[in-house]
């Protein structure tokens, strides 16, 4: 399988270098150049099938011009040693939990496959390779974790001292080995201009294999199409049409399910639904693209006002906003109506709700006032609760209990590295 750019067709890369590279020259983002479609045979059997026996299907689809068969059964046997199952929380509702991973949140699954991915070609090349990524709270510990331990790769993550949750920054900074935490004086954008300016570093590049782990690496978004499918498997014997609601920031998440549905899932329609950064939103109902400048809101691993899968997304659909819409709703709530979502469920069923999983509640309701036909409605929960717990408990006035992974984290040391945000300190420390 070759990567094209969104930018220009011709620039195009293969698997590895995709990988590795993250972006083409050119700034676009890689996209794959055709799309395979499942067997029908598999698609008639699929739910018979576990989690990691649908991802080794799908997966060796997309990638089984570069990579054997056996090959992707490792690579996925290494990623997902957790399950994403689906929870019923209402008529014809159900949660797919997507937080069962090591820093429970859905980006495991992207980062653990990026990190299995690349130790596959490191393993044929020798090759030693230095991670830079800069994070506001969620993608680090996600990268932190999925690369931990893995051999070939070293991890430097850059996180704004302060800006981060507790729960976030012991994520980052407890785990040592492979993984080193800069706690950099200063913003995200800092952060990421540090990375940014690596770069281009001739020193640093001269020095080191450098790389970067930032969420449109193409690899973050093959193994989220997986889950789609296991979630079709998982409601199938309801016989009928799917509905996903997927609450949405940098629409990663949303690419990779209309990338399963391009494949072959059937579903019926897709929901992106956001907090009051609602440029898709807004784009879906006016055809108008206008990004702003991102807004604070409680669900915040979606504040993002500028979403950087935004091309991918109408790519899939040829860029025609008409196609786009014939299958994706937008729907956009503030921060009251998201708690009223998380209370709703909590009152009604028990079930307790990270705030970015209420937004997506929130859509499918929606929807499902507007909508004539019956469904199954599952929507994305992309986060455990208690990793936003005080939001959490004082939004349900209870107390929400602590899993035990989460909880030994919290009494283990921080390490990390203070560094103030200029660049030549940055890069001295590299090359120290
Ligand atoms: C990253 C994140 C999102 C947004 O996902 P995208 O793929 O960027 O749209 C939603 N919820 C949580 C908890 C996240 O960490």
């Amino acid at each position: 399988m070759l990567f094209y750019s969104t930018k220009t067709r011709s620039i195009t890369a293969s698997l590895e270098d995709a990988v590795f590279r993250s972006l083409p020259a050119d700034n676009g983002l890689y996209m794959p150049e055709f799309i395979p479609k499942l067997s029908d045979q598999f698609m008639a059997t699929i739910q018979d099938r576990s989690f990691n026996e649908i991802a080794v299907e799908v997966g060796h689809a997309l990638l089984g011009d570069d990579i054997s068969r056996d090959d992707v059964e490792k690579i996925v046997d290494n990623s997902f040693s957790f399950e994403a199952p689906v929870v019923e929380v209402g008529p014809d509702t159900f949660v797919l939990e997507l937080f069962h991973g090591s820093s429970m949140a859905f980006k495991d699954f992207g980062a653990r496959f990026m990190a299995s991915l690349m130790s596959h070609f490191l393993a044929k090349s020798q090759k030693e390779i230095k991670i830079l990524v800069a994070t506001s709270g969620d993608t680090g510990g996600a990268v932190a974790q999925g690369f931990y331990n893995v051999p070939g790769i070293s991890v430097t993550i850059l996180y704004p001292s302060g800006k981060v949750s507790d729960i976030q920054e012991k994520q980052l900074t407890t785990l040592g080995k492979n993984i080193t935490a800069l706690e950099v004086d200063g913003t995200f954008d800092d952060c990421q201009r540090l990375v940014k300016e690596a770069f281009l570093d001739a020193d640093l590049t001269a020095k080191f294999n450098l790389a970067s782990a930032n969420s449109i690496n193409i690899s973050r978004l093959i193994p989220q199409s997986f889950y789609y499918f296991s979630a079709f498997a998982q409601t199938k014997h309801l016989g009928k049409p799917v509905v996903f609601s997927v609450p949405s920031g940098n629409f990663g998440n949303l690419s990779a399910g209309v990338l399963a549905y391009q494949m072959g899932l059937p579903v019926q329609r897709f929901l992106a639904v956001t907090n009051r950064n609602n440029v898709v939103p807004r784009y879906l109902s006016s055809s108008l693209y206008e990004p702003f400048p991102s807004i604070e809101t409680i669900s915040n691993a979606m504040d993002v006002g500028s979403p950087s899968n935004f091309v991918r997304l109408t790519r899939f659909f040829e860029d025609d906003w008409e196609q786009v819409r014939s299958m994706v709703s937008g729907y956009y709530f503030d921060d009251d109506q998201t708690r009223k979502g998380m209370r709703e469920v909590y009152d009604r069923t028990g079930y307790v709700m990270c705030p970015h999983t209420a937004v997506a509640y929130n859509g499918l309701q929606e929807y499902r006032k507007e909508s004539e036909e019956d469904f199954t409605g599952v929507l994305l929960a992309t986060a455990h609760p208690a990793k936003f717990l005080d939001l959490v408990e004082n939004t349900l006035e209870s107390t929400v209990p602590i899993p035990e992974r989460l909880e030994n984290l919290l009494s283990m040391e921080k390490k990390a590295i203070s560094l103030n945000a200029r660049f030549e300190d940055f890069k001295a420390y590299l090359l120290g």
